[in-house]
């Protein structure tokens, strides 16, 4: 039977889930912000300011919705050594806007800006502690509250496979970040997405953009429209689209575009825009390439998926070196055995 990974129906929706404003550290207002993602085709914006859940609903349109989002980090020290894990946490019901971890001094950006913002916060303090438990703790927390929780950017955080071994419970994670790409980190964290689904740890993968707009667009180091999902959902509404995400149901892309991608018969198939290779990996030394000749491009493939494999996934290689990838797929979610 036919499953479809990216659903049958429904439309593509690009959105930029990392992004920052001049309430934190960025440097355009959210209304230019969402004017310029607009202007650019995109349909959704999450300004994550660093440490302010901002709800930024009064700039939604017909066209456009902004999901609501804050990013939090947790300091293992202030030096350019010190260890920084970011997560960025999206409420997932368009009115939840408080803020479940809340600390009033230690890591909060501007206190006086929570207060022009007027930034809701539940309950005590939570002490963001610089540890996996810690971590988890409050990625637990988020989730509890209705939040969808990604990893930011491990490379830039200094990030080992000791360290983000023990973060658990995040939904999704940066594979991609533009920002931080463009400043010279190697933000392309494929190894660190293959590391935890080898450890069968269930997560997405997504690209972004945190962007701060310090650079014109026309310049090599502007952060903004480097790396994006496409959401696939019925219509544009808030909660559906966060459903949406938190089903899964998007690609993430630099570049190319994934237009229809479904499992059957232990076979996968995906339809993309020109592509040099189209790329199946899994958890196992197998591995599969639908490529031609050079100077010439692939819109399709096709590929057996062994049943001894723990997880799937696809990656698109367009051209300039740009790239889309699906999510990570467990076999138990496409076969019955
Ligand atoms: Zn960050
Ligand atoms: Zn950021």
């Amino acid at each position: 039977m036919r499953k479809y990974i990216l659903p049958e129906t429904g439309n593509f929706y690009k959105a930029n889930l990392h992004c920052h404003s001049n309430i934190s550290d960025g440097v355009k207002t959210p209304q230019e912000l969402k004017e310029l993602y607009k202007s650019r085709g995109y349909s959704v914006l999450a300004i994550t300011d660093h440490n302010l859940l901002v709800p930024h609903h009064e700039l939604d349109d017909d066209d456009f919705i902004m999901l609501t989002g804050y990013e939090i980090n947790f300091n293992e020290m202030y030096t350019d050594y010190g260890k920084k894990p970011h997560f960025c946490a999206i409420a997932i019901d368009k009115d939840n806007e408080t803020d479940p971890v809340w600390h009033s001094t230690k890591y909060i950006y501007k206190e006086e800006r929570a207060k022009e913002h007027l930034v809701k916060k539940s309950g005590e303090d939570f002490c963001r502690q610089y540890s996996g438990y810690g971590i988890t703790r409050a990625i637990e927390k988020l989730k509890e509250n209705g939040f969808f929780v990604t990893y930011n950017h491990p490379s830039w955080s200094l990030q080992t496979i000791e360290t983000f071994n023990e973060y658990y419970g995040m939904d999704a994670m940066e594979i991609f970040n533009t920002g931080c790409y463009t400043t010279g980190f190697h933000d392309y964290d494929v190894h660190c997405y293959e590391e935890l689904l080898r450890k069968a740890r269930r997560l997405y993968c997504i690209c972004a953009d945190d962007n701060h707009n310090e650079y014109p667009e026309d310049s090599n180091m502007c952060d903004s429209f480097g790396g994006y999902v496409v959401i696939k959902a019925d219509k544009l509404d808030y909660n559906t689209l966060t459903k949406a995400l938190c089903d899964g149901d998007f690609y993430s892309s630099t570049g190319p575009e994934i237009y229809d991608y479904y499992y059957e018969d232990d076979m996968v198939h995906i339809t993309c825009s020109e592509a040099e290779r189209i790329v199946l990996s899994t958890d196992r030394r197998y591995s599969k390439v639908a490529c031609k000749n050079k100077g010439e491009f692939v819109t399709e493939a096709t590929f057996e998926v062994p049943k001894t494999v723990g997880y799937f996934r696809v990656t698109v290689y367009g051209k300039d070196g740009k790239r889309a990838y699906t999510n990570a797929t467990f076999i138990d979610e496409v076969r019955k055995f």
